[in-house]
């Protein structure tokens, strides 16, 4: 994923125009806003808004990247101070949890 280093947005590192993933490149010419470029159909595509920055007006825009809710670590060996509410109470919250997702 590019676009964290621009302090703005992050995007799905896809190129609307040409169809590629892994294709984009944060551009080195240092822009503000963290310009990003596709590698292979040079398309470029401002950091803050995703628009492609063609001249004849934006062909299409990135896709944003939003991340996966951190995985639920599942603790196998249960802490053996649990008690049967303790464990009523957590796997409540574990169904209340997947119910909110
Ligand atoms: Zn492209």
């Amino acid at each position: 994923m590019y676009g964290g280093t621009s302090g703005y947005y992050e995007w799905i590192n896809y190129c609307p125009n040409c169809g590629n993933y892994d294709c984009l490149l944060l551009n080195p010419k240092g822009t503000v806003e963290g310009e990003l470029s596709c590698a292979i159909c040079d398309s470029d595509f401002d950091g803050c808004t995703g628009a492609d920055k063609h001249a004849d007006g934006a062909w299409g825009w990135l896709t944003p990247y939003t991340p996966e809710p951190p995985q639920k670590s599942v603790n196998k060996t249960a802490p053996k101070s649990e008690t049967k509410v303790e464990k009523y109470q957590r796997l409540f919250r574990e169904k209340e949890a997947e119910i909110l997702s």
